[in-house]
C-alpha cells in the first residue's frame, strides 16, 4: 500500500513542487516504485519531470471528476520505477466544477485509493492556495510536508495552514499527520537564514527534517530541462541535500532538529 506524502503550503515558490520533483526521484531511485500525483494546474511537477500535456490532453482533471480511468493517465518518466499523474490548465476548471458536487473533499481520495496498491510512495505536490484541490490533497493524503523558505516573513500564513491540516484531521481524515518540515532556499551567507531556522526549529522541534536545502542554482535550471536533479547534476549540493532528505523519508524520519546532514 503505497505511503501517500502531500507537499504543502499555501505561500507561492517556497519550493514544494521542487521537492517533489527531487525527492520522488531519488526514492525511485532507491528501487521503490513512485507516483507524482501533479495536483497543481500549473503543471510544473510533471513538466519538471520532463512529462507536458497540452491542454486538449486528457489528465488528472478527468480522474478527479470521474470520466477517466487514473492508470490510463499515468505517464511514465526518464527515472526507473518513477511516474507521474500530470496535469495542466484544464485542472483549474475542476476548482469550479468540484463546488457543486456531492463529496467535493473526497474527489482525488478515490483517484489515490484505488492506486495505492500498484505503488510504494505516492507524493502529491499542491497548488499554492488552500483552495478544494488542495483540501482534496489533504483529505487523500496520510502525511504532509511542509517546505518553509528560509526568508522574511517565513513563518507568516503557517498557522492558517496548521489550523486547515487540524480542520482536515477532525472532519475528513483523521490519520492525517506532519510528516516533516523542510527548510528550503537556505542561503550559507545570510544571518537571515541562519535566524529562520532557529525559529521554525524553535516552533516545530523534532519535525524539522535535519536535512536543509540550500540555495543552488542547478536545482532552479533543471526544470528546464525537463530534468530533477539526479539526471541534470547528480554531484551538485542541490542534489546531495535532496538525496539526504530522500534517506530521512525512507528511514520515516529520526529527525533530530538543527544538525545538518
Ligand atoms: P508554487 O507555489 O508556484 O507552486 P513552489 O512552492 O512549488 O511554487 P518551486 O516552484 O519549487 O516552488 O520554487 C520556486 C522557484 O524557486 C523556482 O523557480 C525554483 O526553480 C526555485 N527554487 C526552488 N528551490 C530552490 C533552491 N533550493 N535553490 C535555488 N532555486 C530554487
Ligand atoms: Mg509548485
Amino acid at each position: 500500500m503505497g505511503k501517500t506524502i502531500i507537499v504543502a503550503n499555501q505561500k507561492g515558490g517556497v519550493g514544494k513542487t521542487t521537492t517533489i520533483v527531487n525527492l520522488s526521484a531519488y526514492i525511485a531511485e532507491a528501487g521503490r516504485k513512485t507516483l507524482v500525483i501533479d495536483l497543481d494546474a500549473q503543471g510544473n511537477s510533471c513538466s519538471g519531470l520532463g512529462v507536458k500535456r497540452a491542454p486538449g490532453e486528457k489528465t488528472l482533471y478527468e480522474a478527479i471528476l470521474g470520466m477517466e480511468d487514473a492508470r490510463e493517465l499515468i505517464a511514465k518518466t526518464a527515472i526507473k520505477n518513477l511516474y507521474v499523474l500530470p496535469s495542466n490548465i484544464n485542472l483549474s476548471g475542476a476548482q469550479v466544477e468540484m463546488l457543486e458536487m456531492k463529496e467535493r473533499e473526497f474527489k482525488l481520495k478515490k483517484v489515490v485509493d484505488e492506486l495505492r496498491e500498484d505503488y510504494d510512495f505516492i507524493l502529491i505536490d499542491s497548488p499554492p492556495s488552500l483552495g478544494i484541490l488542495t483540501i482534496n490533497g489533504l483529505a487523500a493524503a496520510d502525511s504532509v510536508i511542509i517546505p518553509i523558505q528560509c526568508e522574511y516573513y517565513a513563518l507568516e500564513g503557517l498557522s492558517q495552514l496548521l489550523k486547515t491540516i487540524n480542520l482536515v484531521r477532525t472532519r475528513l481524515n483523521s490519520k492525517l499527520h506532519i510528516e516533516g518540515v523542510l527548510l528550503t532556499m537556505y542561503d550559507t551567507r545570510t544571518n537571515l537564514s541562519r535566524q529562520v531556522v532557529e525559529e521554525v526549529i524553535g516552533y516545530f522541534k523534532e519535525k524539522v527534517y535535519k536535512t536543509i536545502i540550500p540555495r543552488n542554482v542547478k536545482l532552479a535550471e533543471a526544470p528546464s530541462f525537463g530534468k530533477p536533479i539526479n539526471l541534470y547534476e547528480p554531484r551538485s549540493i542541490g542534489a546531495v541535500s535532496y538525496y539526504n532528505l530522500s534517506r530521512e523519508v525512507l528511514h520515516d524520519g529520526e529527525k533530530s532538529a538543527g544538525q545538518r546532514a
